[in-house]
């Protein structure tokens, strides 16, 4: 699951950089079972990977050894291989000239305009100067306040963030939520102590930072202090935006309900004009909004200072010239990924289709999604997931029948909760409706720049006009859940599991696997996913999306105690040397991909011949993968889910079925004694 509290985020690219003789990697075996077969370089000819000690380096190291990571990309494996495919697919869609309609159009339009590098190149930097020395300009509180309230600004930064969403405690609403700023390093941890992490994202702030300030015109002296303002700005916001490490808190969600009434909101922030901020920023005012994190609303007024002018408007500057690298010209954008690139470890370039797609998709995701819907999305598919997704509900019933640790009033509420899933598989009912979007092509002056204001525009549009209304919770929200993309989600807002069509291809899911291998695969990514409505977050919410605990303390208890067993277990594994592995980071997504295992052996357990060494095979090949060093490190700090080699055996071990059928014993890698096993389901 995609905590849902991300939508209030903004996205930040993590790219970095250290020196290259940091980058080695270790051959070791550091936590004393498995070695880190993900980094690249880490496993050799002369590695061991016998069945009974590594099964997934034994089912995966010849691929190991001949897996290239691809030009301009931090990772290989078989979850890029569908990432690979959906992105060949969508490429298509773009150069298709005989689709026809209102998203064709507009993506016809918009790729004219990424891909027509002469005009581009006759632009130059051109449309960026105006931007930049505008915001240049700014020499007060008022300049900074009126230049956030003018929409004709195309790139405007507040010092917060405001979204819209279902209401937490009434998700039949959609409320305004106000958030804190998306970090230059991500966590505000570590502007008092920097990680390897921070470093590598600093690191790309600062060059990629300096690299466009001067090609704007800025001179060296200039650009160095734009720089050091900045992230004196980003420190001063730091201080009152609470670290990473409190959203794996268990009261972290109930922490984030904090309601105001638009007069309660205004006092909250003090001197700071937040009402006259959102209104300019696009939204209207609703009755009510959800305050993630009141103290730092609070302390807005000792940020927006006229003091702090020169730190506001530096910020700006450093976060404008970055996020223009990919709008441009095309001395720009190379140069911009080749620092990128030499931060993280990557070698060769993506190709100029895969630009002009990651372009395209950012601003136009639903016309990308009905396109795509429309040309490779069957019936079938649909069908064989829907299926898939029947069964393993049968099976969580079962298991919340008969868990023994849970009494019967949780038990009663669980099964409430799942009897009142929603699934949205593959494709919904109806297309979404971008028809009241338009921007102007190359043939009629338009530019990058142009189109993506429009764009946003129009998507806060949309977003103002849900505020107060009601959310049909039976209808697949295409603006948020996008077909198109390599994943699945559960949706703890409306009760749902998300099975996505880009997901659906290669060693995940395609038409000619046989059962045993559409198990192993798509099987246990669904099995997964339905268990996020039972996990540490899940438990949060109840069956129709709303916070509320239905858990009685002692059943939560328990199921605290069973998570914190499988935390420390986790907190063992040593992937590399500078890993800081935290169990409690990991710990949901590593109780789904059990539980999501078990309901699937649950599932073979009822089938006659079940071909189980296929089935275990399937699912080492699924997780699979290869990674620069530098990728990684920055993966352990921020993801929820375990490194890959640790999906694969940490979760087998778990397992009677795998461990019998293999004929694994004490001693064995790939043993773990009944009692040592912290499976929460
Ligand atoms: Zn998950």
């Amino acid at each position: 699951m995609k905590k849902m509290i991300a939508l209030l985020l903004c996205a930040l690219l993590i790219l970095s950089l250290i020196p290259a003789s940091a980058l080695a990697a270790e051959n070791e075996i550091l936590d004393g079972r498995w070695l880190c077969a993900d980094i690249q370089g880490n496993v050799t000819e002369n590695t061991p990977a016998a069945l009974k000690d590594d099964f997934g380096l034994y089912v995966n190291k010849e691929w190991i050894l001949q897996a290239e990571i691809p030009d301009g990309e931090t990772s290989a494996g078989s979850m890029e291989d569908v990432i690979r495919t959906l992105k060949d697919r969508q490429i298509a869609l773009l150069k298709d000239e005989s689709l026809t309609g209102h998203d064709a159009e507009l993506v016809h339009k918009l790729y004219a305009l990424v891909s027509d590098w002469d005009y581009r190149n006759a632009q130059g930097v051109e449309p960026a100067m105006p931007i930049i020395s505008t915001i240049r300009s700014i020499d007060s509180l008022e300049a900074l306040t009126a230049y956030l309230y003018d929409r004709n600004n195309l790139l405007r930064y507040y010092p917060l963030v405001m979204a819209v969403s279902t209401d937490f405690i009434n998700p039949d609403i959609y409320i305004t939520q106000i958030g804190t700023p998306g970090l230059m390093l991500s966590d505000s941890a570590e502007y008092k102590e920097r990680t390897q992490a921070g470093e590598l994202r600093y690191a790309l702030r600062e060059q990629l930072g300096t690299y466009m300030l001067q090609r704007l015109g800025l001179s060296e002296d200039e650009t160095a202090r734009v720089i050091e303002n900045a992230f004196a700005f980003d420190t001063l916001l730091a201080e009152h935006i609470k670290p990473q490490a409190t959203h794996y808190e268990a009261d972290y969600f109930t922490s984030l309900l904090n309601y105001y009434s638009p007069e309660e909101l205004e006092a909250l922030a003090g001197g700071f004009p937040i009402l006259d901020m959102l209104q300019a920023y696009g939204l209207k005012v609703g009755q009510s909004f959800m305050v993630t994190e009141p103290d730092y609303i609070a302390a807005l007024p000792e940020i927006y200072t006229e003091e702090n002018v020169p730190l506001m408007r530096d910020w700006m500057t450093l976060k404008a010239a970055i996020s223009m690298t990919d709008s441009l010209d095309q001395e720009t954008s190379k140069q911009a990924e080749a620092i990128s690139n030499a931060i993280m470890g990557v070698s060769g370039e993506t190709s100029e289709d895969d630009d002009a797609l990651g372009s395209v998709m950012g601003l136009l995701p639903v016309p990308m999604d009905n396109l795509y819907i429309q040309a490779y999305c069957t019936a079938q598919q649909r069908q064989d997931i829907l299926d898939i997704i029947e069964d393993t509900v049968a099976f969580y019933r079962q298991m919340l029948e008969s868990v023994d640790w849970l009494g019967d009033e949780t038990r009663a509420k669980a099964i409430e909760k799942l009897d009142n899933l929603r699934i949205f598989a593959v494709y919904p009912d109806e297309l979404g409706d971008w028809s009241g979007l338009d921007f102007a092509g190359p043939d009629e002056g338009g530019s990058l720049l142009a189109a993506s204001a429009a764009v946003q525009e129009f998507l806060i549009a949309l977003l103002s006009d849900s505020i107060d209304t009601t959310v049909d919770k039976d209808e697949w929200d295409q603006l948020r859940m996008q077909t198109a993309q390599v994943n699945a989600q559960y949706n703890p807002q409306n009760n749902s599991i998300n099975i996505y069509a880009g997901i659906l291809s290669g060693n995940v899911y395609n038409e000619e696997m046989s059962y045993e291998q559409k198990l192993g695969a798509i099987g246990t990514v669904i099995g997964h996913e339905i268990s996020h409505g039972f996990d540490t977050n899940g438990a949060q919410f109840d069956k129709d999306g709303a916070i509320s605990n239905w858990w009685t303390e002692e059943d939560y208890a328990a199921f605290q105690a069973r998570a914190a067993k499988l935390a420390a277990w986790y907190d063992g594994f040593i992937p590399f040397e500078s890993a800081n592995y935290s169990g409690r980071q990991v710990q949901t997504e590593a109780i789904a991909d059990m539980a999501g295992m078990k309901s699937i052996l649950a599932i073979a357990a009822q089938k006659e011949d079940f071909d189980y060494d296929a089935f275990f095979r399937q699912y080492a090949t699924l997780w699979r993968m290869q990674g620069s060093y530098p990728y990684l490190v920055t993966f352990v700090a921020k993801d929820t889910h375990p490194m890959r080699y640790l999906r694969i055996n940490a979760t087998l071990a778990q397992f009677d079925e795998f461990v019998d059928f293999y004929g694994i014993t004490e001693g064995d890698g790939m043993y773990n004694a009944p009692e040592a096993r912290v499976a929460v389901w």
